[in-house]
């Protein structure tokens, strides 16, 4: 299943990106200024195989904050440290049936899922909640720096998501009146931590080379370190699977049978396990908020190379 001829995919891709390149449907995310200040014809490609091999095409030098694509590493930090079992005991599985910020947890008090906000606010309260919240960042930092994302961080939209984040605030308040954060955790660092996650900014080959980790079962494409255990990376594609693409998660499935996640910046990644990962950003958004040309290349990968888990030609 390994890459064998690099060229021929980049020439493949290059001509589903310029065709893509042809919809201009969509909305940037103008919520905070950062994010509206997005130039809408940006278009990038980025792959990066299992082995390291690599390439970009389009706007690939530009740098963007990742959002909710960060909610996956987050999860996975969480469960590298706890286990599913305890992950799970305070983060649901399920769909929400309903926006990512969504007010509401699940039967249990829970948020339903790990890749909505409030799903990825639980991960964060797990997340070496013994360290001050300078060291926490950092371990975040470097874990995405060891999977070969050179992540930088992009104050002005962490200063925005703090000052715009009533949504997020509240959701943390009912989540440890229910349980799901535990009461000793300082509910503001929490917030503060999620809000650093999102304004994690990486260009699109360094998000192309996390999702790769992913792909690669934990194991950076560039060497031999496991960032992440491959059952940790197991759980983290299945919650994808079934959650990465906000509203339209069943149906993203159903038409590509691959593991993705989207933010609002205008990525997304897409993961072949055992072969390669994918990165498009294009930041107009559709009304669910995923990028409208990154969802249109999916769909014309998955149906001219067949990568859909349960194709069977
Ligand atoms: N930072 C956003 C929020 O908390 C998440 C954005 C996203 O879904 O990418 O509202």
């Amino acid at each position: 299943l390994a890459v064998r001829d690099l060229s021929a995919l980049k020439t493949d891709l290059t001509r589903m990106l310029e065709q893509v390149r042809e919809n201009r449907d969509g909305e940037v995310a103008s919520y905070i200024p950062k994010l509206a200040e997005a130039d809408p014809e940006h278009l990038a490609l980025a792959v990066c195989t299992v082995d390291g091999q690599q390439f970009s095409i389009g706007d690939d030098g530009v740098r963007f904050c990742a959002q909710s694509v960060t909610k996956p590493f987050m999860y996975a930090a969480a469960l590298e440290e706890h286990g599913a079992l305890y992950v799970h005991s305070r983060i649901g599985q399920e769909q929400n049936g309903g926006e990512f910020n969504m007010l509401a947890l699940d039967s249990e008090g829970r948020p339903h899922n790990p890749m909505i906000n409030s799903g990825a606010m639980g991960s964060a309260a797990m997340i070496r909640p013994d360290l001050p919240l300078a060291d926490r960042y950092d371990h975040m930092h470097k874990i995405w720096a060891r999977m070969g994302a050179r992540p930088t961080f992009d104050n002005a939209t962490y200063l925005s998501e703090k000052a715009d984040g009533d949504r997020n605030y509240a959701l943390i308040s009912e989540m440890r009146k229910q349980g799901a954060i535990p009461r000793e955790i300082d509910p503001r660092e929490v917030a503060e931590f999620y809000f650093q996650n999102c304004s994690i900014e990486v260009d699109s080959p360094g998000l192309a080379a996390a999702a790769a980790t992913l792909a690669n079962g934990g194991r950076s494409p560039f060497g031999s370190d496991q960032v992440f255990g491959p059952d940790a990376v197991r759980n983290v594609l299945s919650q994808m699977s079934t959650s990465g693409m906000y509203d339209y998660s069943g149906e993203f499935f159903r038409e590509i049978g691959r593991p993705g996640k989207s933010g609002v910046s205008g990525a997304v990644i897409l993961v072949v396990p055992e072969v390669m990962a994918v990165c498009v950003y294009s930041p107009k958004l559709d009304e669910r908020g995923n990028s409208v040309r990154g969802i249109e290349f999916c769909k014309r990968l998955a149906a001219e190379y067949k990568v859909h888990v349960f194709d069977t030609d």
